[in-house]
């Protein structure tokens, strides 16, 4: 195959890239960022943080790579993405994308496919979807705003938000919105207060048609954001703006929040997602075995239907390896090779791991004692064990950045960010630590 320039490459990719982006979003995520090295496979590109970084590895990894594959003719490349050493202290939270007030920066959280075509309907989710559905055609109904979707994990809710956007914006309508992580809200709005900006945390919701909030649960202890997002709250929904809000669990059990907002929150529809059935189950694996290409009997699918029972995210996750697989392997999708993922699989999954086992079995293998990974020494033989921690955490555990951090004495989500990079790395430059990791991932699989 032809030699190529990667610094060239790069640049293709970010021209074609910006075809698919808005101005803004470009702008803010990739404008800045370049080619650094190239490491096998692995063509190593440097952003202006550990921040923008992650950003960019979560919203646009996979289009960039596809694009790169694609202007390259070469299938194997994979990117990685890094950004410089997070600063220590607050100002950590000068990271935050600067353009956030611009509603139409919105549009990078979304994922192309989370959208009403995407979406199976069964009895499980009908009364969320239908609610969904009907504010996306209609603004500020009184009865459904605010729409306040909750129901457990990898069921379907920040799909449906999402889709909700999605409507907004294809319909070329001039509806605006606003879609934003409770996470990213609470950081934002500690990021105005340290620079005494009120007014840019107001912009948030200025000029909006809708508000879209995903995992309001986060609002838990946020005290000043709570009664900040309180006014705004009150403010859109007077002028009859729609909001749309998702949680982990039903208002009247966000016990730490105000008992205003939850009446707030009550106002309009609530509605919840529970685990599908089997044929709302066997619909979504078609619905994901269609997009894939793929062809797989339909006992297979059956199989896998009466297998997993309570979380979509995990049937996506079977038929996602389950084509990688097949791909890999040239071979079919059978009874066999399904019976194998699943058995693997549901053991990964049901197992319980938390920081805590993860970080006793770390400091276990490097012979450190966990107290030591989670204190402040910054020694190399305690700061790569308890970096490699965190990473594990983070992998395994669903836990939010700034949760690990508080579990490590405190520290902030971007010093997390910044390990699990620097390990990223690491393990790309030294086998040896590699092969560690693998191995400790080994040991905490078979607790
Ligand atoms: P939550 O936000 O509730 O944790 P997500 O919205 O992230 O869950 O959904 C997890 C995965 O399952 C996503 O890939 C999503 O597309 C998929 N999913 C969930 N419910 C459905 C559904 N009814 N139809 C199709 N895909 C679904
Ligand atoms: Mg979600």
């Amino acid at each position: 195959m032809e030699p190529f320039n990667p610094t060239d490459l790069w640049n293709r990719c970010l021209n074609e890239a910006k075809k698919n982006l808005e101005s803004t979003e470009f702008d803010a995520w990739l404008r800045n960022s370049s080619f650094e090295d190239i490491n096998g496979s692995r063509i190593v590109i440097r952003f202006r943080n550990s921040f923008v970084a992650g950003h960019v590895k979560s919203r646009f990894g996979r289009m960039l790579e596809d694009i790169i594959r694609d202007i390259s003719g070469r299938n194997e490349l994979a990117l990685q993405f890094i950004g410089d050493p997070a600063k220590p202290g607050p100002s950590s939270t000068d990271k935050l994308p600067s353009n956030i007030s611009s509603p139409s920066s919105d549009s990078i959280f979304l994922r192309s496919n989370y959208t009403f075509d995407h979406f199976v309907v069964g009895p499980n989710n009908q009364l969320a979807h239908a609610g969904a559905l009907a504010v996306s055609s209609e603004v500020g109904s009184t009865t459904y705003n605010p729409l306040f979707i909750y129901g457990g994990v990898g069921l379907g809710k920040t799909h449906l938000i999402q889709a909700i956007a999605h409507q907004l914006r294809q319909e070329g309508s001039k509806r605006t919105f606003r879609y934003l992580s409770t996470e990213l809200l609470v950081e934002t709005f500690i990021k105005c207060v340290l620079q005494n900006d009120y007014t840019r945390f107001r912009k948030l919701f200025q000029g909006i048609d809708y508000l879209l909030m995903d995992d309001i649960q986060f609002l838990k202890g946020k005290v000043e954001t709570q009664e900040a997002f309180f006014h705004r709250f009150n403010e859109l929904h007077q002028h009859g703006k729609q909001i749309v809000l998702t949680s982990d669990r039903p208002p009247h059990e966000l016990q730490d929040l105000p008992e205003r907002l939850i009446s707030r929150f009550q106002w309009g529809l609530v509605a919840d997602i529970k685990p599908p059935e089997y044929e709302t189950r066997l619909a979504i694996l078609q619905l994901l075995v269609r997009d894939e290409e793929l062809e797989i009997d339909h006992e297979v699918l059956d199989f896998i239907a009466s297998s997993i029972r309570k979380n979509v995210r995990q049937l996506s996750g079977v038929i996602h390896r389950l084509a990688a697989m097949s791909r890999l392997t040239g071979c079919g999708i059978d009874m066999n090779l399904a019976q194998k993922e699943i058995r693997s699989s549901l053991g990964t999954i049901t197992r319980r791991l938390s920081p805590g086992n993860i970080t006793s079995i770390v400091a276990e293998y490097f012979d450190v004692s966990p107290s030591q990974l989670k204190g402040k020494q910054r020694k190399k033989n305690i700061l790569i064990p308890r970096q490699v921690s965190m990473s594990l955490i983070r992998e395994l555990t669903s836990l939010p950045l700034k949760d690990i951090g508080l579990f490590f004495s405190g520290r902030d989500h971007s010093t997390v960010l910044n390990s699990i990079d620097r390990i990223e790395q690491l393990r790309e430059k030294e086998p040896e630590l590699d092969r560690k990791i693998k191995e400790i991932k080994r040991r905490l699989v078979s607790i």
